[in-house]
């Protein structure tokens, strides 16, 4: 049997009738994806309902005894504006001029509809909470791969990967921030064209503690930092561990750079850019 639904969506009607009972609320979905160019995961289907609840993904349409031709109201927003600001990424980061980036940046951090985003995401994300947010201390938000690890070579062992100084580096950096470990994977919350994190919504869950004074983030990808520009620190990427496990003092020094700006009550004098002229000035007087 053939289901024929009508989405509703942004004052207009699409008319779907490619579907079978057979087909899931996923493959509805699907479709609509191609008609509206909304994901998926962006998709709210008002009225698809499974005793009381909204369906799941994998529900098969013929269960929902749908009357031919129902209408149902599709809530969520097409990525593409998005999208069109932040890509396509640039090969080589350190090719692109600084400024241009910075005219980008102001654009997509005020961008409303990545507001409301993030607002939304700060009421539904939940953040894993090793230990609760200590009063007066910074916040330092990490990324993983090629910044504590070098994700991609092959070793015997997770030890031979790992950032030289990495364990005296978070040993020193906790005494006066709480840490944030926020990888790409950890990120699926966060819909897969919108590849920055966005600091707001730690902002947003912890005000009292964390906002974009005492916030400092880093990661090897600049384009991670769009949202929050000032608060990013691009870290160089610890990539070929067994060639740059001897060399790589990255860490170590960052450590003392952290240590430095901690006596500041506010970062957002910094230029995260010039963190090595800043600590050098500091450590020659
Ligand atoms: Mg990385």
């Amino acid at each position: 049997m053939s289901v024929s639904v009508i989405i509703k969506w942004g004052g207009q009607e699409y008319s779907i009738s490619s579907l079978s009972e057979e087909d899931t609320v996923m493959d509805l979905k699907q479709s609509i994806k191609t008609l509206t160019g909304v994901l998926p995961e962006r998709q709210k289907l008002l009225g698809l309902k499974v005793k009381g609840k909204p369906a799941e993904d994998e529900v098969k349409l013929g269960s929902l005894k749908l009357k031919p031709n129902t209408k149902i109201m599709m809530m969520g927003t097409r990525e593409e504006s998005l999208e069109e600001v932040l890509a396509p990424p640039p090969e080589n980061d350190d090719v692109v001029n600084d400024f241009d980036i910075e005219e980008e940046v102001i654009e997509v951090e005020n961008r409303e509809e990545n507001l409301a985003k993030i607002a939304r995401r700060v009421k539904d994300y939940k953040v894993e909470e090793m230990n609760p947010p200590r009063e007066g201390k910074g916040l330092l938000v990490l990324d993983v791969d090629y910044t504590l690890f070098d994700h991609k070579s092959c070793a015997e062992t997770g030890q031979e990967l790992m950032r030289p100084y990495l364990h005296e580096f978070l040993t020193s950096a906790y005494e006066d921030y709480d840490i944030v470990i926020w990888s790409a994977t950890s990120m699926k919350w966060i819909d897969a064209k919108m590849k920055v994190k966005p600091l707001g919504v730690i902002w947003g869950k912890y005000g009292e503690f964390y906002n974009r004074k005492n916030t400092i983030m880093f990661d090897d990808i600049g384009r991670n930092f769009l949202m929050n520009p000032q608060n990013g620190l691009k870290i160089r990427p610890f990539m070929k561990a067994h060639l740059n496990r001897e060399k790589d003092r990255e860490l170590y020094k960052l450590a003392q750079y952290l240590k430095e700006i901690a006596k500041l009550d506010d970062f957002s004098g910094l230029n995260h850019k010039h963190w090595e002229r800043y600590l050098s000035k500091r450590q020659h007087h």
